[in-house]
């Protein structure tokens, strides 16, 4: 039994740091979360909430401040989750994930001498994100538009969300009073009634193509085409504005089906020279400086050459293979969202490459067709989900006998998971190179060499 109380207030010294950033402090061996609080700090906390095994603390006055704490330029930004780290200084940040990953490699993967790299960061660690996913909901009879709270769904309204392309800032804006002109009503959670639910807007890094997408409840969008038409005129770099509807109670933000209401279905980006498209429901990552810098780490550990047979699996619109097609003799992709193989395939032809193939499907069981069908690949890259890999993707991309692996990975603790389990077949990690896509969160994005050990 613990014997802190839930209100009680205590006396802490930070002691630790939370896989989300969050302090630890000790009572009597009893941890409890604290939201921006840092190592070494002092401080007066009040247990808000007290469960069994550890709870959370609210900081009522802090009376020490570590060297690397930072100014938090808007407490939304904590509050809501949109930037959890962004009272710690950046060079701080990139030393809390470089340990993150080495912490799992010594206690998950039982790896504890595999070098993990510093933490490649951005010249400016703010505005980088290309994508914005935004809840509408009624607050004061008004259309507002900002974050939930962490763990809850009450909108805290924002309109600087620091980390966002300052574009897509003002465009959620404009769209938002776009929609309050024409009297659309705010989607309500509780009662699944209402009909403007998240505005989506990506933007392209390079091409300023930008795609807006109005997630409804209902079909029927009374003056659809013409807000659309209005969004377009007010934000020229508009190509897209695809309505998504979602009739679902469901905290999952696209339904399946979309209408184009202006322009385009797709919009276009590059990476590392190459142009993509990019359907609604594709993944493409957030972050596309980073992204260019964590595939050419991951080509660089390939070293690939003209012989090679690569296999790009969990491959989305197929960024990662396309990057390096023409250097190698063959691409095998492989990805489990329909939308974003159709965009694969098309991207492979926009680029003019021909040897690369496309499936639709699960990579744990087209991995093992491959393999029965006796494909021989010589490197594997992976990328798949926070999840990271299932059992028998594992065994199928050991079984094919591939020279090297190349892992990258969005979650240290799956990864660790997975590297101990190709270390028992054979496949030994070499070295790991964490690259920065997500600051000021507590995302640790990295690429890992696995070679086969001889
Ligand atoms: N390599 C791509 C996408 C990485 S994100 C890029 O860099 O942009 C992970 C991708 O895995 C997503 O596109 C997701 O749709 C896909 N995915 C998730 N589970 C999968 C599975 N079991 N098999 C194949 N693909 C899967």
């Amino acid at each position: 039994m613990t014997s802190v109380e839930k209100n009680q207030t205590y006396s802490v010294t930070i002691d630790d740091l939370s896989h989300e950033g969050l302090g630890v402090a000790h009572i009597n061996g009893y941890p409890l979360f604290i939201e921006n609080a840092l190592p070494e700090e002092e401080m007066t906390i009040k247990a808000v909430k007290v469960g069994k095994k550890f709870g959370y603390g609210k900081v009522l006055e802090r009376t020490s401040a570590n060297p690397e704490r930072q100014e938090v330029k808007d407490s939304a930004l904590l509050r809501s989750g949109i930037a959890p780290l962004s009272h710690m200084t950046y060079d701080y940040q990139l030393r809390f994930k470089q340990q993150q990953i080495e912490k799992v490699l010594k206690n998950i993967a039982k790896l504890p001498k595999l070098p993990v790299a510093p933490t490649i960061g951005m010249e400016k660690p703010f505005a980088y994100r290309n994508k914005a996913q935004i809840p509408v909901q009624k607050v004061d009879n008004q259309l507002t538009t900002g974050f939930y709270r962490k763990n809850s769904h009450v909108l805290l309204p924002i309109e600087d969300y620091f980390i966002q392309d300052p574009k897509i800032d003002q465009a959620i804006v404009a769209v938002r009073n776009i929609l309050q002109r024409f009297n659309v009503k705010a989607y309500n959670e509780r009662e699944n009634t209402g009909f403007i639910r998240h505005i989506v807007i990506r933007r392209g890094h390079y091409s300023h193509e930008m795609m807006v997408i109005l997630v409804t409840r209902a079909e029927r969008f009374f003056k659809g085409n013409e807000i659309a038409e209005m969004i377009k005129a007010e934000l020229p770099e508009v190509v897209s504005v695809i309505q998504n509807i979602n009739p679902e109670k469901t905290n999952v933000i696209m339904g399946r089906e979309e209408k184009v209401l202006f322009g385009k279905a797709t919009i276009n980006d590059t990476l590392l020279g190459k142009t993509y498209r990019i359907s609604p429901q594709s993944f493409y990552q957030v972050n596309t400086k980073q992204t260019e810098v964590l595939y050419q780490t991951a080509i660089d550990f390939a070293e690939l050459d003209s012989e090679d047979v690569v296999v790009d699996a969990y491959c989305g619109i197929g960024t990662i293979g396309l990057s390096f097609a023409e250097k190698v003799k063959h691409v095998y992709g492989v990805e489990i969202v329909p939308q974003a193989i159709e965009d694969a395939k098309a991207n492979a032809q926009a680029n003019g490459i021909k040897n690369a193939n496309y499936e639709i499907g699960k990579a744990e069981k087209i991995m093992s067709r491959w393999a029965r069908e006796g494909i021989e690949p010589t490197v594997i890259f992976v990328d798949p989900p926070r999840k990271g890999l299932d059992e028998k993707f594992i065994e199928a991309s050991a079984a094919v006998n591939p020279e090297k692996i190349i892992y990258i990975s969005c979650n240290p603790a799956t990864l660790a998971r997975d590297l101990r389990r190709y270390e028992d077949l054979g496949y030994h990690a070499v070295k790991v190179q964490p690259v920065d896509l997500f600051p000021q969160t507590y995302h640790v994005e990295s690429v890992t060499l696995l070679v086969k050990a001889v």
